[in-house]
């Protein structure tokens, strides 16, 4: 545990020092920790050294870990790919989804949120290296799915995730291409706060700051076993 406090200020200054290079303001980046597979008592640890943001991949594994948390005031992101079914227990329980890819997840989770919360935080995620196998929407069809997402009452959409392959720093840089051409294109986007690039993992997290990540999700730099270079 007094490991997860040293590695999460390790995380920290490597962000600063990532900003730093680039010209860019420290809290311009969010770090979120990535908790999947975490007990409780080390999310709690990492919530006593300060962080308040944790990602979750797995709906039931999160539900738990909410419902055993309930006494802390973290903010639960699930980054993990949804099946409809459990919409409306996500919708229910998190502030924020990046892995919304198709317009049928996207209305469960606005049909489903309930009144007295305020909108639910989402994130498109896109398929940058249009591989078959891979979850996100495709980049040829974003435009048409923004557009529709933007009308639904109960989600806030927020902006765009990105899982590149390993190695394929370049994605960074064409998702904020990418964000900068939708919000030309589309004038609904103008009046939202449309202002979140989720990228950048334990592995890719400087470069992705680099291009100018504003939420890096990182796990195994935090909880696991292996140092953090510095
Ligand atoms: C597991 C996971 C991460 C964190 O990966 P690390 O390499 O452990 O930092 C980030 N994003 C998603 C979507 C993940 O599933």
């Amino acid at each position: 545990m007094q490991d997860i406090a040293h590695h999460l200020q390790a995380v920290r200054q490597g962000i600063n020092q990532a900003c730093c290079r680039t010209g860019r303001k420290p809290d311009e980046v969010c770090l979120l920790a990535v908790s999947k597979t975490q007990a409780p008592e080390a999310i709690r640890a990492a919530h006593d050294a300060g962080q308040r943001d944790f990602g979750e991949n797995y709906v039931q594994e999160a539900l738990a870990k909410i419902a055993a948390l309930a006494d802390l005031p973290l903010t639960w992101h699930l980054i993990g790919h949804l099946q409809s079914n459990k919409a409306a227990e996500v919708s229910r329980h998190f502030h924020w989804v990046h892995s919304v890819d198709r317009l049928k997840i996207a209305e469960r989770l606005s049909a489903t949120r309930p009144a007295d919360l305020p909108p639910l935080n989402i994130c498109l995620q896109v398929n940058i290296d249009d591989e078959h196998s891979k979850s996100g929407c495709r980049v040829a069809d974003l435009p048409t799915l923004v557009r529709a997402v933007v009308r639904l009452p109960n989600l806030a959409v927020r902006g765009l995730m990105i899982i590149p392959q390993p190695g394929n720093e370049q994605a960074f840089a064409e998702l904020v291409q990418i964000r900068q051409q939708l919000l030309q294109t589309i004038p609904e986007l103008a009046g939202l706060q449309f202002d979140t690039l989720s990228m950048g993992m334990s592995a890719d997290m400087d470069a992705a700051i680099r291009a100018g990540s504003t939420m890096v999700r990182v796990g195994t730099a935090i909880f696991g076993s292996r140092s953090v270079s510095q």
